[in-house]
């Protein structure tokens, strides 16, 4: 089989291409039709179908895998390692479903998650699938100011937590920014069901709070039956990463869902049943609830829910979790890869990695000496792909499962099955040709597993999306990119990062890569500053990796892009700096460096990691100015 002529299928002919993938799951009764989009550009995808998200990811594999793992919870946190088969899994989904029905939650209605990578959590989503509630996961780093409007936005009846998580071997309350996180809230949950680890003290709020051993206990023995839902139910709320602005939240249906994951799973990831899957990501994100969770159950594999940072005990630890548990397919993120890029090799090669066919890696551009040096540690195809909150799974990978295309540098791939992918001139909205600078756009409808609107909001979702490139209705990525003559496509940053230097459009990507191919930068961001003579200049900040060397960084990274790109994208100024302002996911929150560039006010700041980043950084720029 193709690549080309399958994709083409898939576009050509959806009712045919998703009508076979949708084989891949159990239907409790089919669906009428594959596809309905008679109202776009909100698309119904296997409508009058009754399915279910948990019976699909754990009942359905009772009959020939009770007794094989399927959760393997690791915590170096806590020092706690348990393998739950499928029975078990199954067991204590049931009672986490019967411990929600007995406190009143009902199919339709939100139960807020905000919970650390503990077996509860996968219990907890599961469980709300099971009884057609809808989960909304809010990551466990999250403070109070962000609960708040998440719960007032997805106004949950029941929130469910654990008194605290711990990073680094230290315990991290949760309790206490939940209790502010709800009093903050104007909507006010009627219950939160609390996981005692007996990490720290807390205090129970009567009537509200409800401690989850004592439920559990009540529960033993139920078996809440599995709620048919159809397709297009909603499963889940998630918000997105926050790293251009306020965060969305992202609604998907239930049927679709499941469809393309499996198809995922079949056409670019290449897990069996009966391997294990290990993704660094977090439940709190979509990378986690897709592939953490749903995907490697829903294919009938094992997967390793992770709590710990990839550096402790030491910088084997992963490593060691893939040979230990014999993992076929891992996924990662770039910035992981970057810390751990500061350690010694050896202790990535020290384990047997022979179970091991690929390393997926996505949530922000791979640059290419990240990508060089974890393929030369481990030996094993390093997968960039491509994809968003919104999407739910891979927009841009190689598609391996069916035909192992070469991999380019500095590209994810080409389209997943589904996705009708345009690259648009912005001002003209004519789709481009090869090699030409332009908007990553989605024709609709957007194939299943998407997004179906923005929560509560029906008008936001065509307004955000659908309705800025002049004169079209199409999905638009708001990512800047490029396609080559092989249908390839390089993502260069977000369109607010595109920069314009005396005419001349640059994505910030370009210049990044240039800059962090100097042997002495471990990381770069590069934004675009107003410039009374060019429009804007870029200005870079620079990591280094060996800061006692740094007297000359400046010079030479200019010199690198001058010899590179040529001087029109040439920085005007480089600033070494120690740290750079990252969302909680990772990512580089270019908008507040450009305010701070610009000597502006950086707006909202509660998604990003670290706050004080941004004044050291503004430190570094006022005494730059001055000396
Ligand atoms: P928000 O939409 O709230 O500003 P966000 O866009 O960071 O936050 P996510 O949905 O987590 O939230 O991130 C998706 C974005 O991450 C993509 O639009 C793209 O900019 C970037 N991205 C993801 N994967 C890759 C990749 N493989 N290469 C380059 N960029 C990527
Ligand atoms: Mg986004």
């Amino acid at each position: 089989m193709s690549y080309k002529s399958e994709h083409e299928r898939s576009i050509q002919d959806p009712d045919s291409f998703w009508g076979e993938q949708a084989r891949l799951i159990h239907w409790e009764k089919p669906f009428n039709e594959v596809l309905n989009y008679s109202n776009p550009p909100f698309a119904k995808w296997f409508e009058g179908g009754l399915t279910n998200l948990c019976y699909n990811a754990v009942d359905r594999h009772l009959k020939d895998r009770a007794d094989q793992a399927a959760l393997i919870a690791v915590s170096t946190e806590t020092n706690q390692e348990k393998a739950y088969t499928f029975k078990e899994l199954y067991e204590e989904v049931n009672r986490m479903a019967a411990i929600y029905q007995a406190n009143g939650v009902k199919k339709g209605d939100r139960v807020l998650i905000y919970m650390p990578m503990i077996a509860e959590a996968s219990f907890a989503m599961l469980a709300c699938a099971r009884i057609g509630a809808i989960h909304s996961v809010v990551f466990g780093g999250f403070a109070s100011h962000s609960l708040a409007s998440r719960i007032d936005d997805a106004k949950p009846k029941m929130i469910v937590t654990a008194e605290a998580g711990s990073r680094a071997g230290k315990p991290v309350p949760y309790k206490p920014l939940l209790d502010e996180g709800i009093a903050l809230a104007s909507f006010k949950p009627e219950k939160v069901l609390i996981v005692n680890r007996g990490l720290t003290e807390f205090t129970m709020v009567a009537g509200r709070d409800v401690d989850y051993a004592t439920e559990r206990q009540k529960h033993l023995n139920d078996i809440v039956p599995v709620e048919w839902v159809d397709a297009t139910h909603i499963s889940y709320i998630l918000y997105t990463s926050g790293t251009t602005g306020k965060p969305k939240g992202v609604q998907r249906d239930t049927g679709g869902y499941a469809v393309a994951l499996a198809a995922s799973m079949k056409h670019i990831f290449c897990g069996n049943p009966g391997e294990t899957m290990f993704c660094t990501s977090d439940i709190g994100w979509v990378v986690g609830h897709s592939y953490i969770i749903y995907a490697p159950l829903i294919n009938g594999m094992a997967t390793i829910l992770y709590e710990g940072t990839p550096l402790r005990p030491d910088a084997g630890i992963w490593w060691e979790l893939v040979e230990k548990y014999k993992v076929s397919v891992m996924f990662s993120a770039p910035t992981a890869v970057r810390v751990l890029k500061k350690q010694d090799p050896a202790f990535l090669t020290k384990y047997d990695l022979s179970s091991l066919r690929a390393l997926f890696l996505a949530g922000e551009p791979l640059d290419e000496p990240t990508a060089t040096w974890i393929h030369d540690a481990i030996k094993k195809p390093i997968v960039d792909n491509y994809w968003q909150t919104e999407t739910g799974w891979p927009m841009l990978a190689i598609q391996r499962g069916v035909e192992v295309m070469p991999h380019k540098f500095g590209s994810p791939g080409v389209p997943s099955f589904g996705y009708n992918m345009k690259l648009l001139d912005d001002a003209t909205s004519e789709e481009l040709g090869p090699d030409k600078k332009g908007v990553i756009a989605i024709e609709g409808p957007l194939p299943p597993g998407c997004m179906q609107t923005v929560w509560g909001d029906d008008k936001r979702f065509v307004s955000t999306y659908w309705e800025t490139i002049p004169g079209k209705t199409i999905y638009s990525t708001f990512d800047w990119g490029i396609k080559d003559k092989d249908g390839y496509f390089f993502i260069l940053g977000r369109t607010d990062d595109v920069i314009n230097v005396a005419g001349h459009r640059l994505g910030t990507r370009e210049i990044e890569e240039s800059i962090s191919s100097h042997p002495n930068v471990s990381e770069v961001a590069v934004v675009g500053i107003e410039d009374k003579l060019k429009g804007q200049a870029a200005i870079a900040f620079v990591i280094p990796r060996n800061s006692d060397s740094i007297a000359n960084l400046e010079a030479e990274c200019m010199k690198t892009v001058d010899s590179q790109l040529g001087p029109i994208a040439r920085p005007g100024r480089v600033y070494v700096v120690n740290a750079l302002p990252k969302t909680r996911s990772g990512k580089i929150v270019r908008r507040a460096l450009q305010a701070v560039a610009e000597g502006r006010d950086p707006g909202d700041i509660s998604t990003m990691e670290d706050q004080t980043v941004l004044a050291q950084i503004k430190d570094i720029i006022d005494s730059t100015a001055k000396a």
